[in-house]
């Protein structure tokens, strides 16, 4: 199974430690969120998960890690300070503040048995556009008011990876087809953030350019969109909660030729099933959109720059054809958060145990799991029990993050590191001490086995994968 809905994640988060509602003891923000101390853990996994596989285990993308705050001139030449916006409409009746694609999202204050905008006393204004980028101001002078000390906040940690092409291409001498891949926090202020932390004015994006040839880009394209969907599988999101939707004409960016969107199931609650699935991320061919307009070079029929303020013209040679071109770019993006909130979505699961109590069982994937291993003496009065269960603990921790916990009865120790996804549980006994040898308990199966403290990091490391 899967969890039933956003909400049974939202008070495991909480209880656990996983994510908490940010600046909580002020009365929160709405739609911010803190990490916790396994939050933290597993949103670190994942993007560890993601940088080997892309970075290290590939031989054709370097990674970079480019400044939050540009220049200005960046988000004016890629387009965001005209286009980068959401329709946004007021209710007349209610005062609210809506997106207009997404109002099928919100419930109606006045009617909550109906999407805001279908009630019967519901008045929208006409959609007007809302700038998403976040303001700020640069230096100790500056005013608000001040327009040459304007800046940004990045919404999308994309752009400071096309600004660097030519640095990466010079200091790494890459050859097409090649990427960048860049980690990030990036800022939105959405109309209507919500949904736990599937949408939120600060998130974090895990970003990839690969730039290839104009004609190998469709090819490319199909290939990283299928490697994706291995790459959440491989995660141990089930197949049955990811589908993908390819992007109509009317609704693609204008500088991408194709755009298919990886969904998951955030909404299983809803009866419509078409209104279950929303975005987990995006793979977009942006053509040669971004690497043009950020270029010096480029005129208009008149002969005119179409890019007066760069200095750097962002093509690319082709030794062997001795051709000068600006290459395509096929952008995987996905946000941490959301593949945070489907991984958990997909490993909850609930059990029950021969006394018939509800058992809540997270079924991480071992290798995305906060911790692997908890360490438990079978009697915390014992103080020869306590002291090897440490050392053993101490023993694993610098290979594997280990925890040890005598805070409970044996059952309640195990309840609680099933709802936390630690794959397994080394509990010493009286027998331990005799014969050296400890209980490895299953998550999953809750079986139990006899195992020798000689072998138990090998063999842990082994099931660990
Ligand atoms: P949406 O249509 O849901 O607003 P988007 O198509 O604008 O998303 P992209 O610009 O393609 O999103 O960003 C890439 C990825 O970044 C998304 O697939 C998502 O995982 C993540 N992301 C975007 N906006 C947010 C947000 N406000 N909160 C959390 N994650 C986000």
């Amino acid at each position: 199974m899967s969890a039933p809905n956003i909400e049974t994640i939202v008070s495991l988060a909480k209880r656990r430690g996983f994510v908490y509602p940010a600046s909580e003891i002020y009365g929160g923000l709405g739609s911010a969120w803190d990490y916790g101390p396994l939050g933290v853990e597993l949103a670190n996994n994942i993007k560890n998960k993601w940088w080997n596989w892309l970075v290290h285990e590939r031989d054709d993308i370097e990674g970079i890690d480019s400044a939050i705050i540009q220049n200005r001139l960046l988000w004016k030449y890629s387009g965001h300070e005209t286009t980068f916006s959401d329709p946004l409409v007021d209710c007349r009746a209610c005062k609210g503040r809506y997106r207009f694609d997404k109002l099928q999202d919100v419930k109606c204050p006045l009617d909550p048995s109906v999407c805001a905008g279908s009630g019967k006393d519901c008045d929208l204004t006409p959609p007007r556009d809302f700038n998403l980028m976040f303001r700020t101001t640069i230096g100790a002078v500056s005013t608000d008011e001040d327009e040459s000390a304007l800046a940004y906040l990045r919404p999308e940690t994309a752009q400071g990876i096309f600004v660097n092409f030519a640095n990466v291409l010079n200091t790494s001498r890459r050859k097409l087809p090649f990427g960048i891949a860049q980690i990030g926090k990036s800022f939105r202020n959405e109309v209507t953030p919500g949904n736990f932390i599937f949408r939120t004015r600060e998130f974090e994006q895990m970003e990839m350019e690969y730039f290839c040839r104009a004609e190998d880009a469709p090819r490319l394209h199909q290939e990283w969109i299928d490697s994706f969907v291995g790459w959440f599988r491989s995660l141990g999101v089930s197949v049955k909660n990811l589908k993908l939707y390819e992007q109509q004409k009317n609704e693609l960016a204008h500088y991408a030729a194709r755009c298919v969107d990886i969904l998951y199931r955030f909404f299983p609650e809803r009866d419509d099933e078409t209104k279950q699935w929303d975005e987990l991320m995006g793979i977009a061919n942006r053509t040669d959109f971004d690497l043009k307009t950020h270029s010096k070079k480029p005129e208009d029929a008149e002969g005119k720059r179409l890019n007066p303020d760069s200095t750097e013209d962002l093509s690319y040679f082709d030794e062997a054809t001795k051709q000068r071109f600006y290459p395509y770019c096929i952008e995987p993006a996905a946000g941490v958060n959301r593949a945070l909130l489907a991984i958990l979505m997909d490993a909850y699961s609930e059990k029950t145990n021969d006394k018939g109590e509800m058992r809540v069982i997270l079924k991480l994937s071992p290798q995305l799991a906060p911790i692997k291993v908890a360490v438990l003496p079978l009697a915390k009065n014992k103080p020869e029990l306590v002291e090897m269960a440490k050392s053993i603990k101490r023993d694993l921790q610098p290979s594997m993050r280990t925890v040890y916990d005598d805070t409970g009865g044996i059952g309640k120790l195990y309840a609680r590191q099933d709802e936390i996804g630690t794959p397994f549980c080394v509990t010493v006994d009286h027998e331990s001490l005799v014969d050296g040898a400890v209980t490895l308990r299953d998550r999953d199966s809750w079986a139990q086995e006899r195992i020798n403290l000689s072998v138990l990091e090998d063999s842990l490391q082994k099931r660990l994968g």
